[in-house]
């Protein structure tokens, strides 16, 4: 048995390929995929080179629970579901309950060792798997995973509330926004050079757009807070000279959380730092109550994913899309559709 899938390949890139289809085994279960969405580290890892020949990736997914091995848990056949990717329940990150920060990096859909999401069918295991409540459509479900990330940036800053400026309005830059103003912060500021995804961030809740390239941050930033800085600051732009405007442009005691992953090296001045007794945090990935807690907030109309999805598109226009839309960053979402969407 075959199914479709957008492989990896070293010498071309994305290409959409017959692959052969994957089975529960005993512990796994298989899902059938509605929608995955595209996310900025697939864009990275591709880019990365470290992708071995033949990869399937892709990890911000839902669908539906089509088969289960014997022993396998969780959620029964038929269940509407979502990812979250890692887990080996053996290293100190799961057994500590942090299954996101797995160490081993072992059983990771679509991002470590296992295949992923481009796909028709993916294998998981139970423990990955987060039930989807009604009301929720495939859709928004797959982007569960975005916001999630932007609120464990959020929560690993340590900050509750006060002013915020977010540098970088990708899909989580956005995403933190419309959290950042559910959860109360205020006022809130976005830096990004493109002007759509600007718009988009106004649109979400935020006070301040600025364009980095093209207008003075430091002496925006200054007009806005009164000389003080935010209070807290989000690097969700991925570029490494932003961790340093992120620590200029923080308050006395404020909190810069980088939470993109950025592979290259960043030089920073350690006083901006110390002088302003800063606050400095990273976040990685998110946790299953993050995934919950945002879906529940979806099927509460209170955040609303939908507006972030730039681009629906069937799996085969992956490759296309990739080139086109994605390498060139005018996408902001890119959401395929793949199965039977609910
Ligand atoms: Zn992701
Ligand atoms: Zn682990």
């Amino acid at each position: 048995m075959f199914m479709k899938a957008a492989v990896y390949r070293r010498s071309s890139g994305l290409m959409v390929e017959e692959v052969p289809l994957p089975e529960s085994g005993i512990d796994g279960v298989l899902v059938k995929v509605a929608n995955t969405g595209f996310c900025g580290s697939d864009h990275s890892l591709i880019e990365s080179g470290i992708l071995p020949d033949g990869f399937i990736l892709g990890h911000e997914t839902s669908g539906i629970v089509s088969e289960k091995g014997k022993q396998a848990t969780g959620p029964p056949v038929g269940s509407r579901v979502i990812i979250r990717p890692t887990y080996c329940g053996k290293c100190r990150g799961c057994l500590m309950g942090k299954p996101h920060l797995c160490q081993d990096n072992r059983r990771t859909i679509g991002i470590g060792d296992l295949p992923g999401a481009f796909a028709e069918y993916v294998k998981v295991y139970s423990q990955m798997l987060i039930q989807v409540p009604l009301g929720v459509n495939s859709r928004s479900a797959a982007l569960a995973e975005t916001f999630a990330a932007a609120l464990h940036g959020i929560k690993c800053s340590g900050s509750n509330g006060g002013s915020a400026l977010v540098i970088g309005g990708g899909p989580i830059g956005l995403a933190a926004i419309q959290l950042l103003k559910l959860i109360g912060f205020g006022p809130i500021a976005l830096s990004e050079p493109v002007k759509e995804k600007r718009l988009l961030g106004q649109t979400f809740g935020a006070d301040y757009l600025i364009d980095p390239l093209t207008e003075d941050i430091t002496r925006q930033v200054g007009e806005w807070t009164k000389g003080v800085g935010f209070d807290t600051v989000l690097e969700c732009s991925g570029v490494a000279e932003n961790i340093q405007v992120a620590f200029d442009l923080a308050a006395k005691c404020g909190s810069v959380c980088i939470v993109s992953v950025i592979f290259k090296n960043a030089v920073i001045r350690p006083m901006a730092i110390n002088f302003k007794e800063i606050r400095v945090s990273g976040s990685i990935s998110n946790t299953h109550e993050e995934n919950i807690q945002c879906l529940e907030w979806m099927l509460a109309g209170q955040i609303d994913p939908s507006p972030l999805i730039t681009d629906l598109i069937p799996l085969d226009q992956l490759p296309r899309v990739y080139k086109e839309r994605i390498h060139t960053g005018k996408a902001v979402k890119v959401i395929l559709q793949i199965g039977e969407e609910f």
